[in-house]
């Protein structure tokens, strides 16, 4: 590298995210220091993004930075957590400094965005990948996990889900006529919201919740199948966006919001008891989330259209399932 790596630490990654005034001793050491608050618990979460797997060869460099961090930052708003701290590991093929200078400006916004400080990392030369690992905090025992839902709760989204599957197919064949719409879609696959105000609104009402990155479907299984129930999604509730149905038809854009991936929305559930509540506290059309389906006793994962269950091709992304 032409650059020496304490150089590129320091220009790069010293200065990159927020300042708090819980790390007494952040970058430049052998560890970071932390101070974790007193009364809280530490959330931590962890994520890789590989280039050709999780985002396109070649893809700018500043939503690179900001993707590594906001999918982990999703984890975080899934579990109502407040984040603190995040460290990075980053694999290079080489030390550009465009690239780098583009890639710590998206990362940095975010974090700042977000008041999280970056606190230390490691660097090494290789295929471009990309690891953040994020701290935060929550009040003791109140984190939302996938597993407190019940038969009978209602399942919401938050979001236009399939947005993101929709704004990957367009960056995967670039084409010159795009329209605002297309790029709309576009920005939602290269810079994902992590929904962390809102996983903290949900503290009050959720009994579970998942944050959407592999398929609403295939995620909302998930949620389900941790909570020992089935989930049946209404086909005509989805949310989707008039941007996407307008890029891909309607029919391609509920599937899309059934199965594509990336979109890093929330998917969590209300007894009924506590959506009224929750309705009035925050407010759907505010916060932007639709009520889409319900836990079932039965343990399968369905999609209801006009009354009967719809077959689904696939119900979410699986690296290690056969190629689709
Ligand atoms: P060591 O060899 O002791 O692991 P390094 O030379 O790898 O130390 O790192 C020196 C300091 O720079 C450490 O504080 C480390 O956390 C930080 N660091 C290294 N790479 C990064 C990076 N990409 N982003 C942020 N901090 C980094
Ligand atoms: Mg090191």
């Amino acid at each position: 590298m032409a650059l020496s790596e304490f150089a590129l630490i320091d220009r790069f990654f010293r200065d990159c995210g927020a300042t708090r005034s819980d790390v007494p001793l952040g970058i430049g050491d052998d560890a970071a220091v932390l101070d974790v608050p007193p009364g809280k618990q530490l959330v931590a979460a962890i994520d890789t993004i590989v280039e050709g797997v999780h985002f396109p060869k070649g893809s700018a460099p500043a939503s690179i930075g900001h993707r590594a961090l906001a999918v982990n930052l999703s984890d975080l708003a899934a579990m109502g957590a407040e984040p603190a701290w995040a460290l990075l590991s980053l694999t290079l093929p080489q030390a550009d400094e465009q690239w780098l200078t583009e890639f710590s400006r998206g990362l940095g916004a975010l974090a700042r965005a977000h008041n999280v400080a970056l606190v230390g990392g490691d660097t090494t030369s290789g295929p471009l990948s990309i690891t953040i690992q994020v701290l935060g905090f929550i009040e003791p025992t109140r984190a939302l996990r996938r597993a407190g839902g019940r038969a009978g709760d209602a399942v919401f989204v938050s979001g236009t889900p399939g947005d993101a599957a929709g704004g990957l197919a367009l960056e995967l064949s670039p084409s010159a006529n795009d329209t605002p719409a297309h790029m709309a879609l576009r920005e939602r696959f290269l810079f994902p919201t992590p929904r962390l105000e809102l996983g903290r609104l949900l503290l009050d009402f959720a009994s579970a919740c998942i944050d959407v990155s592999d398929g609403l479907l295939g995620d909302a299984g998930k949620l389900a199948q941790a909570s020992g129930c089935g989930v049946q999604l209404d086909y005509a509730a989805l949310p989707v966006s008039p941007g996407l149905v307008a890029a891909v038809g309607e029919h391609r854009a509920r599937e899309l919001a059934l199965t594509g991936g990336d979109d890093y929305e929330l998917c969590f559930t209300v007894s009924p008891s506590r959506i009224e509540d929750m309705l009035n506290a925050v407010p759907a059309g505010k916060w932007g989330y639709t009520r889409i389906g319900v836990l079932t006793a039965d343990p399968r994962a369905a999609v209801i259209r006009d009354g009967s269950v719809m077959q689904v091709s696939h119900s979410g992304f699986d690296h290690f399932a056969s190629p689709r």
